[in-house]
């Protein structure tokens, strides 16, 4: 199955066991909105879970909040969202379909990059076990020609969005002969800039309302804050405050399912530093936030970071985590060290002192902030794309199976009578009712007891249950594990303890 194929029968999957849904789909859909479904907010509430307790939890330092979506319209002048919260646009004319204009660009290197692999993969069958990868790609001529139109390529989108210079971002287009995906014409627009903040009204009266918006990312309802946590919690810096919510951006170039969306959640952190310290921290946080990631075991060579060629203007590091989906190499979570930048601005804004008093030092300053924001949405595809498997089993049957780590997983075990009848089903209710408490369990009496393991296999249940007629006289129940398919016979009793084991958080968090 190439990636492609992959990618669309996940989407199908995902939709077809109540993972994620079309927004509004009895009217067609609304574009890059979804819905999670009753086995993707299971999922999604987990990994927030996950994220909310190694960030808050584990670390004395960090507190949480949780602040309105509406802000007041300042705060958007403050932060610079108002005047450049934008995205260079392209349209071509045939099709009448509108692109961001870097990400034309940046598709275009990605298949330069895919001729060098597929380069280097030629030159490895070639040479077997005497290839030297590194020296390949030094001295062959398809790679290297390759590898100097990238640079040059990449060298020029960097400074053109540097200096927004939106001619320059056109003439690359049109040097590098990029067509339309969809009319394949190269009948291009000028490149337009295009903000990406939704408008609404408040207030009732048309004349007196004023204009406010949906915060683009959740980072300024924790800024605005600073000052009521780090008082009324008594935080001493260096300390952070992190939050989760949705975001809303009118992203033009929306695909890729929930890759890229209108309206998706974030879960940020931001850490204020003395100033001088925020690139030691901003280190600390790399490496902090990509072992969160290993310790779920999707397997570490699907991350990597991705060092920002192209800085803000008021930061002085910038990195994204980058994670394998179908699609390529792409940006899970983004980790800026900002300076004061944001902090200063709402000062100079809002009039008020958003100072520290360090009491060590007897100094006060603004302090420094090394933030990490991560979209929700696609660390769920993430997590989808990496555990959906198909499998030939030994019997010569198929299976579809969703590897998510048990800790995370939707369901964590499903209860099975094995017969529909001789007190079997009585037997397994009791069973449910104790673990209930303690599990998000799932009863099944229909179908074979075959049919019953490919549905949990199919939305990941790490554990089945199984109550045969053995149970009721030795009390002992089969456990189905869902990766090996392999069974064990257990006590009753020690379930509680042994799923406790298996499924809690705790085993991942343990790996911080
Ligand atoms: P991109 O370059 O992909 O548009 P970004 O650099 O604008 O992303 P940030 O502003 O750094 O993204 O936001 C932090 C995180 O929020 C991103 O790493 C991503 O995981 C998530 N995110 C941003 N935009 C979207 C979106 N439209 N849909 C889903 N998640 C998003």
């Amino acid at each position: 199955m190439t990636q492609e194929e992959l990618f669309k029968t996940l989407t199908a999957h995902a939709k077809e066991y109540g993972f994620i849904f079309q927004s509004s789909e009895i009217y067609d859909g609304l574009g890059a909105v979804y819905d999670y479904g009753q086995m993707g907010v299971e999922l999604k509430n987990n990994i927030k879970k996950y994220w909310w307790e190694a960030m808050v939890h584990l670390n004395e330092n960090i507190v949480g909040i949780d602040s309105a979506i509406f802000m007041h319209p300042k705060v958007w002048e403050a932060s610079g969202h108002l005047s450049a919260f934008n995205d260079p646009l392209i349209d071509n004319r045939d099709s009448k379909k509108r692109y961001r204009a870097d990400v034309l660009i940046e598709d275009y290197m990605a298949k330069l990059e895919e001729r060098m692999n597929k380069e280097v993969e030629k030159g490895r069958r070639r040479f077997g076990e005497a290839f030297d990868e590194e020296q390949f790609r030094t001295t062959n001529p398809n790679v290297l020609r390759n590898k100097a139109k990238w640079d040059e390529v990449n060298t020029r989108m960097v400074e053109a969005l540097n200096s927004d210079n939106l001619a320059e971002l056109k003439q690359i287009i049109m040097d590098c002969e990029i067509a339309c995906p969809i009319s394949g014409t190269r009948n291009w627009t000028d490149v337009r800039q295009f903000n990406l903040m939704f408008s609404t009204q408040l207030g009732t009266i048309s004349e007196e309302a004023s204009t406010i918006y949906l915060r683009p990312e959740t980072a300024q309802g924790i800024f605005v804050n600073f000052l009521n946590v780090q008082k009324s919690a008594r935080m001493k810096v260096p300390f952070g405050i992190a939050q989760i919510g949705k975001a809303f951006r009118n992203e033009i170039v929306a695909r890729q399912f929930i890759f890229r969306m209108r309206e998706f959640e974030q879960m940020e952190m931001q850490f204020f530093v003395r100033p001088g310290s925020e690139l030691e921290w901003f280190e600390k946080w790399k490496e902090a936030r990509l072992a969160w990631y290993k310790a779920l075991g999707l397997g570490d060579e699907k991350y990597r970071y991705h060092d920002h060629d192209k800085l803000a203007h008021y930061a002085n590091a910038a990195t994204d985590i980058e994670f394998e989906f179908p699609f390529g190499f792409k940006e899970l979570e983004g980790i800026h060290s900002r300076t004061d930048f944001d902090l200063a601005q709402h000062q100079q804004f809002s009039g008020r002192k958003m100072q520290y008093f360090d009491p060590e030092t007897g100094e006060s300053y603004v302090p420094y902030v090394v933030e990490t924001s991560i979209g929700l949405d696609r660390t769920f595809l993430a997590i989808l794309s990496a555990a959906y498997c198909e499998e030939k089993l030994e019997n010569g049957e198929e299976r579809v199976v969703l590897r998510i780590p048990p800790a995370i997983a939707p369901v964590k075990l499903a209860v099975l009578p094995l017969v529909r009848k001789d007190s079997l089903p009585e037997k397994a209710r009791e069973i449910m009712n104790e673990l209930k408490y303690d599990f998000n369990c799932q009863y099944d009496e229909k179908d074979s007891i075959g049919r019953r393991y490919r549905r949990q296999d199919a939305i990941g249940t790490p554990f089945c249950i199984t109550i045969d007629h053995d149970t009721l006289e030795d009390n002992c129940v089969t456990i189905r594990y869902r990766d090996t398919m392999e069974q064990e016979r257990v006590p009753i009793v020690s379930l509680r303890s042994i799923m406790e084991k298996k499924v809690s958080l705790r085993s991942l968090l343990e790996k911080l």
